[in-house]
């Protein structure tokens, strides 16, 4: 029996597909402090410290990565055991924090995030950050989770220029197509996130909504810099999606 692409047989051209990987925090959404809130309160429930995380690098870090960045300045051994008792007890907070705070979904996110979804050829998934749970308990929260087929995060590994080989690898699983390095986009508001597209050899599209301003992002050179998302259609032009 043979199957025929219909696609084909109408003539109509197939555009190649596409790999965009976005990030979370400062990209898609500001959870209104709830991810430190959340930090914060675990640390204290767990290892009865409290700290105000001030000199603690967060945005563009993993999860995982501040965590032993916590544990290591107090001095309590970053042991797999410790890092999950804090890696729960955050994801159990960042729960009771997230409808407390005044976050929200960036400017053109449920837009651009609906226009995209509509392509066929866009694959959508997550390069973050995040533990997984932690990606869906933010992203649910504000409404946008359904949207991502899978992603990669802290729970993958600490390192975020590690992580892009595991999203390709399960777009390979989803999509039984091995995504090349061009064919690929990271979204996000960090060096750290510029880097770790750069790491995977993809396009770099950083969006001035965290904390980094424009000009301190083009210091890093990424292939595209964006105010924000608010203009879907130039977004979508610019881009070539
Ligand atoms: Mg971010």
């Amino acid at each position: 029996m043979m199957h025929r692409d219909p696609s084909t047989s109408l003539g109509m051209t197939k555009r190649i597909k596409r790999l965009l990987l976005f990030d979370i925090d400062g990209t898609l959404i500001h959870s209104g402090g709830a991810g430190v809130h959340a930090l914060k309160s675990a640390f204290k429930e767990r290892f009865g410290v409290a700290d105000d995380l001030h000199d603690i690098e967060i945005a563009g870090m993993t999860d995982s990565g501040i965590v032993v960045s916590i544990l290591n300045k107090h001095k309590i051994p970053a042991t797999n055991e410790n890092m999950s008792a804090f890696l729960d007890s955050y994801v159990h907070f960042l729960s009771l924090e997230l409808p407390r705070r005044k976050g929200k979904l960036l400017p053109g996110v449920l837009q651009l995030l609906r226009r995209l979804k509509s392509r066929p050829h866009l694959v959508l998934a997550l390069l973050t950050g995040n533990v997984s749970r932690g990606a869906q308990l933010k992203l649910e929260h504000y409404g946008v989770w359904h949207f991502f087929e899978f992603g990669a995060f802290a729970d993958d590994h600490r390192d975020r220029n590690r992580l892009g080989p595991f999203a390709r690898a399960r777009a390979f699983e989803k999509h039984g197509r091995e995504f090349a390095a061009s064919e690929i986009d990271v979204i996000g508001d960090t060096p750290r996130d510029i880097a770790c597209g750069k790491a995977l050899g993809a396009r770099t599209v950083a969006v001035a909504t965290g904390t980094w301003s424009r000009d301190r992002l083009a210091q890093y050179h990424p292939d595209f810099l964006i105010d924000d998302l608010s203009n879907v259609e130039k977004v979508i032009d610019t881009l070539g999606w």
